[in-house]
């Protein structure tokens, strides 16, 4: 059985040289992730840019950090992110994503290295990676993405209503494709037309990038051979005639495997030598960066992990934040999970600000992490080394 190594650095500080950025710095180098990066590569360092009116996601003199430590490699960094699946949401281009990147103060001169959305303007087109996995049989990788030579992943450590984690294998799975990848990863159908409420009116047949809806007969008609999948045709629609995405959402166990096959893609695809992971774990929120709020945090801070094994840093922050007390006033109190050892993301999807998407009982994070670990992603056992 393979071990992996975490290495892992307290947020506790009584001097300079013990704040996060030097940390960072620190267990970059002690996680030998500098060997992911050679002279002249061009990296992505993948970040979540966090939402419009969130206060909880990466600071930017920790991304500084690491673009710092590329640079210092001979090797050119930028930072990126995806858009969202729809495309009227608040992230759903690449020009949403600048301006809410730019809000939440990551921006060249703060980072300094470029912000480059990776899919494009709108996130339609991919480079497919054939997977084979556990439900999808490929991915989409953005085209940007699919040019860079090494990828860091920079994962903010938070719950997430799906994933039960947002960790590392979140950042990349759902965070590394675009928007087809994200619909095949969340959705079990294509949106299709509800004819009892469709009047014809044409605004969706306008807003598909594609060209697949047309009118027959006076009602909207969609062309699954055509049909992007992901970009939000049902949030166009006054008459809420096209299925949305709560109606389409995938079963959790199924889920779960999509997103490990998903983060099995991308990593495939750079090589693992090629791939190192970081995750800062403060500001836990019971909720992922992609939420238009910020909660209280349910655990204290408790530093930064990294490893070149996604499976084995995200199940090290989850142990850690197991082994954390609750946070009085938190959503650990609310679900009465505020003892030191008590799982705290077990049942994060079924919390009612959570429960949105399904209400199945499966333990969440143990789906995508036992699924990361058969595809061979990495180690559910590893040694954690404090540094
Ligand atoms: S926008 Fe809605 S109501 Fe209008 S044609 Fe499309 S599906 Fe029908
Ligand atoms: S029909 Fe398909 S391709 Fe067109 S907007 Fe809807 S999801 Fe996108």
């Amino acid at each position: 059985m393979v071990v992996a190594k975490v290495y892992f650095s307290s947020s506790r500080a009584k001097r300079e040289e013990e704040s996060l950025v030097h940390k960072i710095k620190r267990i970059f180098r002690e996680a030998e992730l500098d060997s992911t990066i050679g002279r002249g590569d061009v990296v992505a360092i993948k970040i979540h840019i966090g939402e419009r009116y969130g206060h909880t996601y990466v600071r930017p003199k920790h991304v500084r950090a690491v673009v710092e430590l590329v640079k210092e490699l001979g090797a050119s960094p930028f930072v990126t992110d995806t858009t969202g699946l729809d495309l009227t949401s608040s992230r759903g281009n690449a020009l949403k994503c600048i301006e809410v990147a730019t809000l939440n103060g990551l921006t060249n001169e703060t980072i300094g290295a470029p912000i480059i959305i990776a899919d494009g303007l709108k996130g339609l087109e991919g480079v497919k990676v054939k997977v084979n996995g556990l439900v999808l049989k490929e991915i989409y990788l953005p085209p940007v993405l699919a040019e860079a030579d090494a990828l860091i992943s920079l994962a903010h450590v938070k719950g997430h209503p799906r994933t039960g984690l947002g960790g590392a294998i979140k950042n990349i799975a759902v965070g590394c494709v675009n928007k087809t990848t994200k619909a095949l990863i969340h959705l079990k159908d294509p949106p299709y037309v509800k004819e009892d409420r469709c009047n014809g009116c044409s605004l969706c047949v306008k807003f598909c990038p594609k060209g697949a809806i047309s009118i027959v007969n006076g009602k909207a008609v969609i062309d699954h051979e055509n049909c992007l999948l992901g970009c939000g045709c049902w949030s166009i629609c006054p008459e809420g005639a096209i299925s949305g995405f709560r109606e389409r959402h995938r079963a959790q166990v199924e889920f779960g495997l999509a997103v490990a096959d998903a983060a099995y893609g991308v990593v495939k695809y750079f090589t693992p030598d090629k791939v190192g992971f970081i995750n800062l774990a403060y500001d836990i929120t019971p909720h992922c960066d992609c939420f238009t709020y910020s909660d209280i945090p349910m655990v204290p801070d408790l530093g930064v992990l990294a490893s070149k094994d996604p499976v084995a840093i995200d199940k090290a922050s989850i142990d850690l934040i197991r082994d954390s007390p609750g946070i009085p006033g938190s959503a650990a109190e609310e679900l009465k999970i505020m003892n030191i050892g008590v799982d705290k993301f077990n049942q994060i999807n079924l919390w009612e600000p959570l429960n949105f998407a399904r209400k199945d009982g499966e333990p969440v994070p143990y789906i995508v992490l036992e699924a990361s670990s058969k595809l061979g992603l990495g180690s559910l056992q590893y040694d954690l080394i404090r540094v």
